[in-house]
């Protein structure tokens, strides 16, 4: 099991040697009967975290398994991802949680950190049995009712006093059901009302992400801000964050790079929630990435089956496959991003946000050996048959797309070499 990973430029940089003993930990010096990977010109990072995975199961293993979900994680580069609570049945108890953690141990490709329902069965009510997931063996930490918005300002209240007693985050779909109800589905422009397609105005964001970040302040409490789709929400966090509160936020890598334009011919595969918008929020997403406004990418992969898809665009449901191609889209859309910015929004940070103590570490002796490599300038055209998703809703299928994946490793785990499952 131990490794040497030769010649690989350390986020972009110093060419080295990485050491990886048999219990998977980075070491100072090459191990006795090494597996020896060639990594001439490779970039290795550390592998990648993502806060925001929908891996289905249980409840709609058609779409998605904690097993086919990691493997399409670890294709992308990843080593922990965070599973979101709306399965079926919801992530809202003890023991639902710790069910999602022992699957993901099983499938044994990534970290799998279960996120708790922030209230019982995504209602927006109860609070779900927050503190007992997080004292379960999963240490649930980050909560959210995403796919849907804690809207109650009381409820919200409530669940950030409640987490901060064990330093967890509540991450929030920001989604003011009065100003863009379930049905909303382009962003409120000329566009919608030209389709005639219901119309989700980016203040509707806003003014959720508005009162969150005074609801964190007034608890001292922290929240974390899913899929920042606008340039007003962007100014708001930029103005908490100058006020010392704790907001952290992510962004989509396809909202760094598609616009709403694209729902001109229908297509249900660029049907996302939050939806895509005109070019001058893009623009905004990406400056605040940049500047550290925006903490992290995640990925919001949201795989569906084709029958739930397939659909009159009102009626197909909301999101996109992204684990495996989020990299190469964050890289396509911020070429001038430095690899060590792409480690710090991509790994570090998040690893930070959801408190794994053992993801997003520098690679250094003593950490666990958690590593991606990536052939940087590899141009590769996205075919979405070839995904180890069992869902093919992928808004990049035939676009060509900058850097590949070669290798990960995860905990001194080879799990994909040369680009394919090991
Ligand atoms: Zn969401």
């Amino acid at each position: 099991m131990s490794l040497v990973i030769k010649g690989a430029s350390l986020l972009g940089e110093q060419t080295t040697d990485l050491y990886v003993d048999d219990a998977g930990v980075l070491v100072d010096s090459a191990p006795d009967g090494a597996e020896v990977i060639d990594a001439d010109g490779l970039v290795a990072l550390p592998g990648l975290v993502d806060l925001h995975t929908h891996l289905r199961e249980p409840g709609r293993e058609d779409a998605e398994t904690i097993l086919t979900g990691s493997q399409a994680a670890a294709l992308g580069g990843y080593t922990a991802v965070l599973a979101m609570a709306n399965t079926s049945p919801v992530t809202d108890t003890a023991e639902a949680a710790t069910r999602v953690w022992e699957l993901g141990r099983e499938a044994g490709l990534v970290h799998v950190q279960p996120v708790g329902a922030v209230t019982r069965g995504l209602a927006g009510e109860e609070l779900a049995e927050l503190g007992l997931m997080h004292r379960s063996r999963a240490g649930v930490t980050v909560f959210s009712d995403d796919g849907k918005c804690v809207h109650d300002a009381r409820v919200m209240r409530r669940a950030l006093e409640y987490v901060k007693a064990f330093g967890g985050v509540v991450s929030q779909h920001s989604q003011d059901p009065a100003l863009a109800g379930p049905s909303a589905c382009c962003h409120e422009g000329e566009l919608s009302g030209r389709l005639g397609l219901p119309g989700w105005p980016g203040i509707a964001e806003e003014v959720i992400v508005a009162r969150d970040v005074m609801l964190a302040r007034h608890t001292g409490s922290r929240v974390h801000v899913a899929h920042v789709s606008t340039a007003g929400s962007v100014e708001v966090l930029r103005w908490a964050k100058a006020q010392g509160i704790s907001v952290t936020a992510e962004v989509t890598p396809h909202h760094l790079l598609l616009t709403t334009d694209l729902l001109a011919g229908y297509d249900p595969t660029f049907k996302v929630n939050p939806p895509l918008r005109p070019q001058e929020d893009v623009e905004a997403l990406r400056t605040a990435l940049a500047d550290g406004t925006i903490d992290a990418v995640a990925t919001d992969h949201a795989p569906h089956a084709r029958h739930d898809k397939e659909h009159a665009f009102v009626d197909a449901a909301f999101g996109m496959v992204g684990l495996e191609t989020a990299l190469a889209v964050v890289r396509t859309a911020m070429p001038d991003l430095s690899w060590a910015d792409v480690a710090r929004v991509m790994s570090t940070t998040p690893a930070r946000i959801a408190g794994l103590a053992d993801q997003g570490r520098a690679l250094a002796t003593g950490a666990p050996a958690h590593v991606v490599l990536v052939e940087p300038d590899a141009e590769v055209t996205v075919d979405r048959e070839a995904s180890a998703s069992l869902s093919r809703n992928n808004p990049w299928h035939g676009r060509t797309l900058r850097s590949r994946v070669v290798h990960t490793v995860y905990g001194g785990r080879v799990t994909v070499r040369d680009g394919h499952l090991a």
